[in-house]
């Protein structure tokens, strides 16, 4: 071989192979230790000082070589996770992760491929992946989609699609006029923040999102829905969309999707489900059924990084006529010419169904996950997280001292440690205490929202490695640091 002979600069290989595989798979190692250890290490800790300096350090001229950046990688960063590895780790809508997943993204790495399109492997498993989704969601062939960095990306992605719908065959190239200043969409008052994000985004300010009021349990008042439609259209407004929210942040409530439905079929709205971490509950024969309206949808968005475990991110989009999709995203300059055969071949490109040219293999941990567990046993796995949210909510009903706070239709459990003779803003002090006290002390993460303007823990369950005896220390430590913070 004359490897390297007349470069200057040789590449980025190493020169000695046999020593940068016993480092990698020292490094595999440690990816492994971490998530077998994950429940014995404190859910989280915070990142002291001293690294934090190092990790504000310019970027170095000449590398350190591959020993000592390994070296840096343990010492700086591995400890200092965000802990939703861990059993006890509740807060927000978190994910898991999986070792498989590990795997994947290792494969994905050395395969580096650039799934924004050409005809190659990568493609045929995410049009695999989006397949199974359509099938989950029940919806016809001619829906389609693509993987996203998660649900935010997604909706932002399918309101896009909506408001060209409504802009017209023209809307790319004209964007939005005066003739569209009063689009208008509706979700409940529920609704995650990304929604009014996207509208932001997409021209329409979130000052065009209506948000509908909602009943005992968090659930989006179709009646209300319709009533506000209806006013918006004789006051001349133009509604375009309705977002149902299948599974919401606060409490896990699911919109009515079938009714919403059927007001947006009578309406011509555009139909967009968040169902970030819910919408995957269509995989539990029980829970389905709580979904039903879902494969109605004209657009659905949900994220495999939150109840399905796959290493963050991914997300996907759905539209059920992928046709509109393309419409909206699809241009091909000379540069990204098709072909009939060879590596230019293999239309479409999903870079013709998003904003995004480069893009990564998500797909594969998404492929890799449900090859290696299969769809029933991630289904059990998302009812087993519902029972253990019934079981905390009736064990805070058995104890002194707590309350349950709002209704728990799915995984999610608001709730908070009240002593007696303690008004609104002490208790709302309190409770706020014991959240960041269980993070400082690393027993457990839950975190905070608000119902009804009190301050909840909230407990959210979208966690494969929660034993039962893991809701028990919670309570107890609940318990034990809001009499300790109120004494
Ligand atoms: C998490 C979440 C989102 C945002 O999803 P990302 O994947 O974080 O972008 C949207 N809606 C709901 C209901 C969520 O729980």
């Amino acid at each position: 071989m004359t490897q390297g002979r007349g470069l200057l600069v040789p590449g980025l290989d190493p020169e000695d192979w046999i020593g940068y595989r016993a480092e990698a798979h020292a490094m595999l190692d440690a990816a492994l230790d971490l998530i077998e250890g994950a429940g014995e290490r404190p859910v989280w800790q915070p990142v002291p000082p001293a690294v934090k300096a190092a990790l504000a350090t310019p970027s170095p001229q000449a590398g350190l070589g591959l020993a000592a950046t390994c070296a840096q990688l343990r010492t700086q960063i591995l400890a200092y996770a965000t802990g939703n590895t861990h059993p006890r780790f509740f807060g927000w809508v978190h994910g898991t992760g999986t070792p498989g997943g590990v795997i994947a993204e290792m494969l994905a790495a050395a395969m580096n491929a650039n799934v924004g399109g050409r005809d190659h492997g990568a493609v045929y498993v995410e049009r695999q992946v989006v397949g199974w989704c359509r099938d989950w969601f029940s919806l016809p062939a001619t829906a389609g989609g693509l993987l996203t960095s998660g649900t935010s990306m997604a909706t932002l992605i399918g309101l896009a699609v909506a408001r060209n719908r409504a802009i017209g065959p023209d809307a790319r190239r004209i964007g939005l006029t005066s003739t569209h200043a009063t689009l208008t969409a509706y979700a409940s008052s529920e609704a995650h923040s990304s929604v009014a994000k996207a509208l932001e985004l997409l021209g329409i300010g979130s000052a065009a999102l209506r948000l509908v009021p909602v009943d005992a349990d968090f659930a989006m008042d179709a009646a209300a829905l319709a009533d506000r439609i209806d006013a918006d259209i004789a006051a001349g407004r133009l509604p375009f969309a309705v977002i149902a929210t299948a599974g919401t942040v606060n409490t896990g409530g699911i919109d009515p999707i079938e009714a919403i439905a059927a007001l947006c079929r009578q309406r011509e709205l555009w139909l967009h489900v968040d169902g970030a971490f819910g919408a995957v509950a269509v995989l539990s024969e029980a829970l389905k059924p709580r979904l039903a309206g879902i494969e109605q949808a004209d657009s659905i968005a949900f994220d495999f990084h939150k109840w399905l475990h796959v290493p963050y991110d991914a997300g996907c989009l759905l539209v059920r006529d992928v046709g509109l999709l393309h419409a909206a995203f699809s241009t091909r300059p000379h540069y990204l010419a098709g072909a009939e055969r060879g590596l230019a071949a293999g239309d479409p490109w999903f870079c013709e169904l998003g904003p995004e040219l480069s893009r990564g293999f998500r797909a594969l941990k998404v492929w890799f996950t449900v090859q290696e567990h299969g769809t029933r046993r991630l289904g059990q796995l998302i009812e087993q997280n519902c029972r253990q949210a019934r079981y905390l909510a009736d064990q805070i009903g058995c104890r002194d001292g707590l309350e349950l706070m709002a209704p728990v239709p799915l995984n999610i459990v608001c709730f908070r440690y009240r002593p007696e003779a303690a008004d609104a803003a002490k208790l709302d002090a309190l409770n706020a205490d014991i959240v960041t006290t269980l993070q400082m002390r690393g027993i457990a993460a839950p975190s905070t929202t608000r119902i009804a303007g009190s301050l909840a823990i909230r407990v959210n369950l979208t966690n494969h490695r929660t034993q039962f005896s893991d809701l028990d220390l919670l309570l107890d430590q609940v318990i034990a640091i809001g009499k300790e913070l109120h004494a």
